[in-house]
Formats: C-alpha cells, structure tokens, sequence
C-alpha cells in the first residue's frame, strides 16, 4: 500500500510577518463545494475504535455540510493510528514508521482517503481548541479549524494534490473573512499563501 502523506499540512499558523496580500481566486464565491456526491465514508472511520468527536470539531465540521462526523477521527495520541493502519493492511513496522511520520502533522490523510484525521496533540489543534474555550471570537477558532479540515476533504474527495488542497483552504478562508466571519485569521491565510506561492515557484522549477 502506498503511502501519500501531506507535509504541507504541517502547522504553519503564526507567521504573522509573511506578506499575503493577493487577488481574490475566481473561483472564490463557489467554496466550500463537495467535489462529488458519493464521496461519502468509505475507508472504514468507523472500523476502529473512534473516540467521540470533541464539540469544537463537530462545530467545524457543521460548517461544512458535505462531510459528516463519521468522515473525521480525532487521534488523543498519533499512535492511536496504528488500529487503523493495521486494519487497512500495513504491517506493524510500515505502521509505526508512518505513525512518527505523521506525529507532526496536524491534520492528514492517509493514500488521499477518508477518514481525515485529526491530530488532537499537535501544537496547531491546541492552540485553536484554546482559542475556541477562551478566546473572544470562539466561532472563528472553529472556521479555521474548518478550513484545516476542507483541506483535508479536497485531498480525500476530490484526490487533489497539495498546490489544489492548499488553493481551496485559502479560497474559504478568504470568502469568511470577505463575508465578515472571520476576522482572526489574516496571519493565518498570510502563512497559507506563503505556502502555496512557494508550492507554486517547487512545481515550476521541477518542470
Ligand atoms: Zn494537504
């Protein structure tokens, strides 16, 4: 089984410094969209043990009507992602080698596919789950948790590589703070763009 795992989804959050002005995608007032209409679980979410869905992330995924809660894991510990791996058919040795690989990822998916997990551990959950408890804006931590898991989404329903997950974040987090939603976030999307714009010169270099 071949693994494709998403570094980009690493936690970027708190590079307020980087410049992130740039045109609004065309595409901007389409988002968030469902890819397809039968995209929905299909890699066994619930064949392990799931835990409960933490409130702030059922709030997020309320966000975001095309996925529902059986598409999404949260992971107290990375390494309780080895139930899942092994019965998908990795090996203990590939399992634990794609654990550490994973550990510091925030979000990820594994071969594109649901479920989209959450690493409940990371630095980037904490940090919005604290904001989400006692920050002034509670909503908003819940919508870039949402964006976090849109990314996700577009890896596992759509099959889009990292330069097009990456573009549909930052079009829907683009579209909140346009409507006024999210207004906590600039840093945020600044980092994101960062991202991509270097994606972009990697994809062009390589041609
Ligand atoms: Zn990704």
């Amino acid at each position: 089984m071949k693994q494709k795992l998403c570094p980009w989804c690493l936690l970027t959050v708190g590079l307020g410094s980087v410049a992130g002005a740039s045109d609004l995608p065309s595409d901007l007032r389409s988002h968030p969209r469902a890819c397809r209409h039968d995209s929905t679980k299909q890699d066994g979410a619930q064949a392990a043990d799931a835990k409960p869905l933490p409130l702030l992330v059922k709030q997020a995924i309320a966000l975001l009507p095309f996925i529902d809660d059986g598409q999404v894991v949260i992971l107290p510990r990375t390494s309780d992602l080895s139930v899942y791996l092994v019965s998908w058919g990795y090996s203990r040795d590939t399992a634990s080698q794609t654990v550490a690989e994973v550990a510091p990822l925030a979000e990820f998916t594994i071969d594109h596919h649901f479920p989209i997990f959450i690493n409940g551990g990371s630095p980037h959950y904490r940090r919005i789950l604290a904001s989400w408890e006692h920050g002034k804006s509670p909503d908003e931590a819940a919508r870039v948790l949402a964006s976090d898991i849109y990314h996700e989404y577009r890896h596992a329903a759509c099959g889009e590589e990292e330069l097009d997950a990456l573009a549909a974040q930052i079009c829907l987090l683009k579209r909140w703070r346009h409507e006024g939603l999210l207004k906590i976030a600039d840093p945020y999307i600044a980092a994101k763009e960062s991202r991509r714009r270097s994606l972009a010169k990697s994809a062009i270099k390589s041609r």
